[in-house]
């Protein structure tokens, strides 16, 4: 679970449509993005969620080439997107977000 930047409150909902979660303590919105991955990045996040998805919920390795052609991406921007979520799956709490995120779509 993220931690609500207000609080540190971990008792939060995930709402997907907007990608934000909602701290059910200080009843706040917070991004997602901020302490993430996906900050600073002019990529979609449902791009970057896609990507997640190939990257966590299957055993395919993917090439950059593969990647760009289903998330719709050119291959530097696959690439570079690849190798910041096998960083960000070697630190715990980006790793847990990169599941939670994963697991949204079964
Ligand atoms: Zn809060």
């Amino acid at each position: 679970m993220p931690r609500c930047p207000y609080c540190t409150s971990i008792k939060s909902s995930f709402l997907k449509e907007s990608a934000r979660h909602h701290c059910n303590t200080c009843n706040t919105h917070y991004s997602v993005m901020v302490g993430t991955p996906f900050h600073h990045t002019h990529v979609g996040l449902e791009k970057w969620f896609l990507l997640i998805n190939l990257l966590i919920n299957t055993d395919t390795q993917y090439s950059s080439r593969q990647v760009a052609k289903i998330i719709n991406v050119n291959k530097n921007t696959a690439c570079r997107m690849i190798k910041r979520i096998n960083v960000a799956l070697l630190n715990m709490d980006h790793r847990k977000l990169l599941s939670e995120i994963a697991s949204y779509d079964r």
